[in-house]
């Protein structure tokens, strides 16, 4: 979740959304950002519908065509007419095909591959947020120049077709150099402690594992 001044964009609703929102004590949610359409990115979609209801307003969808295609799909009751007195998740979709702005900020999304798909990773300011993927392609590197916090896929040491590996990640951190990089899309095979302290012995003290809660402020 991206906040400013009181209002918060969410990248992804996953099927732990609602309980994300709850424990965040999430008051208004001003826009949703979606990096993909797996299940597990999109699969909270429907607790998007309180929001409509306590903000009287439908919520604007950001998303590759590709993505908002899959949200119709796999959402289809929330874009046809509903049954009177039936509630429906009310959405505005905005095709990502470049820069946009979202709570006074610029949002630059950052093509990767996910195996055999496309996914976007953003960048707002001097973050960037990549979750899943397993490469990002040379044209997309200049967009991640410079980043002071780098949110990254890193999923175990055992290579997987659609993930980086720790390996993968660290290499992409030693090209990139942000300040600072925080691993996320992390499987159980990496215990967090343990984690933590191997990247700080493989020289990656500015490098550590990501978790449930984690705030930090971004430089815009
Ligand atoms: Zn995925
Ligand atoms: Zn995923």
């Amino acid at each position: 979740m991206f906040s400013r001044a009181g209002h918060n964009v969410v990248i992804d609703t996953t099927p732990d959304f609602r309980q994300q929102a709850l424990r965040e004590k999430l008051e208004q949610l001003d826009a949703v950002v979606y990096t993909h359409s797996h299940a597990d990115h999109i699969l909270g979609f429907d607790d998007l519908r309180p929001f409509n209801m306590r903000q009287g307003c439908a919520m604007p969808i950001y998303a590759s065509q590709d993505t908002l295609a899959a949200l119709r799909r796999t959402f289809a009751y929330a874009f046809n007419e509903p049954p009177p007195g039936i509630t429906i998740p009310r959405v505005t979709l905005h095709a990502v095909n470049g820069p946009f702005d979202l709570l006074g900020t610029s949002w630059t999304p950052v093509p990767a591959e996910h195996g055999d798909m496309s996914v976007l990773g953003f960048r707002v300011g001097w973050l960037a947020y990549l979750t899943d993927f397993s490469r990002v392609p040379e044209e997309s590197k200049p967009l991640l120049a410079g980043v002071d916090d780098l949110v990254l896929d890193a999923l175990r040491d055992i290579p997987h077709p659609m993930h980086q590996t720790v390996q993968q990640a660290l290499d992409l951190v030693t090209e990139l150099r942000p300040r600072r990089a925080w691993f996320t899309h992390i499987a159980h095979d990496l215990p967090h402690q343990e984690t933590n302290q191997r990247l700080v012995r493989q020289g990656f003290p500015h490098v550590q594992m990501a978790y449930d809660g984690l705030h930090f402020e971004v430089r815009l």
